[in-house]
């Protein structure tokens, strides 16, 4: 996480707001927001919608660390990833049964700071142990639009073993190369397959990145079986502040190879995190599986469900009224896990200003007319005339944003001019 980027909201230029809507030769939107009106921060997605499930869910989550425990760097030194406390892994792998989203037996399971830490020690492990001293950086690549971090992340410290090179449909070099697949995406919540075409075909690698592969976002076809699949805390039950995500891997040598990058950027995985996850994902199971059950609680993917699916509803009334917007349609798709067919609701709003609406910049135009803050297409390899909202802020930001939302609606129709 870029935390100049992800934590601090980006200051948007305010003095180009005016107060009310005036024509604009009755071209352009013009802002309605009124100066005392705060500045709606959509950026980042970070997961405090889930926060009221939580509070309600109360004690069943509260844990008490003592003084003398969790003091060891080490869980369990015969397994490949000897910081993974074991409560952790049962956790994980009963969620993955719960969910029905990925297969877990006869996979290591390599617990990082996050995912974000998981996905550079995957291309440390992919790209590390080849004998060639002359070894060029390996390229990486993911099809636009794709999840802004990955080129930071893969860049940032200018490694000598692989490097950024973009969209992997304009990708047609031979040799070695690591595609990420990120499904659903981020920005754009499509479900996707890897894309390169290579006619090395077995020198090429592939690590699927399943942030959002959850219920309550995507219909779950099947059980998910990859070579090598991540997943993180911070978008399957909202607690992004732990810190802690999980890569299930089929190869014993890549989960040493992971761990041992792990161990030199961190000695670890913090314990105290590793134990709430293992808490949390147990209380999400044992209401499935009828442990304690209380007759008044709801169960989390259900909740969260519900919650993705109302929210998406309300944005997309309003954005149909829209001459400005538009949004990504997804297609009905039978989910195993609800038995029914549902369609996707993504952790992000991919807004598309439509052409001639708007001066080409769709976060610019949401930023400085509107005080919405979301971010822009280019990051993410794709046109400026898209922007990427976050989906999962607490509900008034969210009720904020489609009042905003409304009032630019309302601004089309006052002025009668698109
Ligand atoms: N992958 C994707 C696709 C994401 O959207 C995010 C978070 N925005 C991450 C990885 C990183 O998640 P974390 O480090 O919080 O586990």
């Amino acid at each position: 996480m870029c935390v100049t980027e992800k934590l601090v909201a980006p200051k948007p230029t305010l003095n180009k707001c005016s107060e009310t809507l005036s024509s604009n030769n009755g071209t352009k939107p013009q802002a309605v927001s009124s100066s005392s009106e705060a500045v709606i921060n959509l950026d980042h997605g970070d997961p405090t919608v889930y926060e009221s499930f939580w509070g309600k869910v109360g004690e069943k989550c509260t844990m008490v660390i003592k003084g003398n425990e969790l003091m060891s760097y080490i869980s369990d030194l015969r397994k490949p990833c000897w910081f993974l406390e074991e409560e952790l892994e049962n956790s994980i792998k009963r969620l993955h049964h719960v969910a029905g989203n990925a297969v877990v037996d006869d996979r290591y399971v390599v617990v990082g700071t996050g995912s974000t830490q998981l996905y550079q020690a995957v291309l440390y492990a992919l790209t590390t142990g080849g004998t060639a001293p002359e070894q060029q950086p390996v390229p990486v690549v993911c099809a636009a639009p794709y999840y802004s971090q990955y080129e930071d992340e893969t860049d940032f410290l200018r490694s000598g073993l692989y490097k950024w090179a973009g969209d992997a449909y304009a990708f047609d070099k031979e040799g070695p190369y690591i595609e990420v697949v990120t499904s659903p995406n981020n920005p754009d919540g499509t479900t996707r397959e890897a894309v390169v075409i290579n006619s090395l075909a077995d020198q090429g690698k592939i690590l699927y990145d399943l942030a959002y592969y959850w219920p309550q976002y995507t219909p779950i076809t099947r059980a998910a079986d990859y070579d090598i699949m991540y997943f993180t805390f911070s978008k399957s039950t909202g607690h992004a502040g732990s810190r802690i995500g999980w890569a299930l891997v089929k190869d014993e040598e890549i989960a040493k190879k992971m761990t041992r990058f792990i161990e030199l950027s961190s000695i670890g995985v913090s314990k105290d995190s590793q134990l709430r996850a293992a808490k949390i994902m147990g209380v999400i199971c044992d209401g499935y599986q009828d442990f304690e059950s209380d007759e008044n609680s709801e169960n989390f993917f259900e909740y969260a469900h519900q919650l993705m699916e109302d929210r998406w509803k309300r944005l997309r009334e309003i954005v149909a009224r829209s001459n400005v917007f538009s949004l990504p349609k997804y297609p009905q798709e039978y989910c195993l896990f609800h038995g029914e067919f549902t369609e996707s609701y993504p952790a992000f709003a991919w807004l598309k200003c439509k052409e001639g609406a708007i001066d080409e910049d769709c976060e610019k135009f949401l930023r400085e007319s509107y005080k919405i803050v979301g971010r822009g297409g280019r990051r993410f390899g794709a046109d400026p005339s898209y922007a990427r909202l976050s989906m999962l802020s607490r509900d008034e930001v969210f009720q904020q944003f489609l009042d905003r939302l409304q009032s630019i609606n309302n601004g089309t129709v006052s002025n009668g001019n698109y």
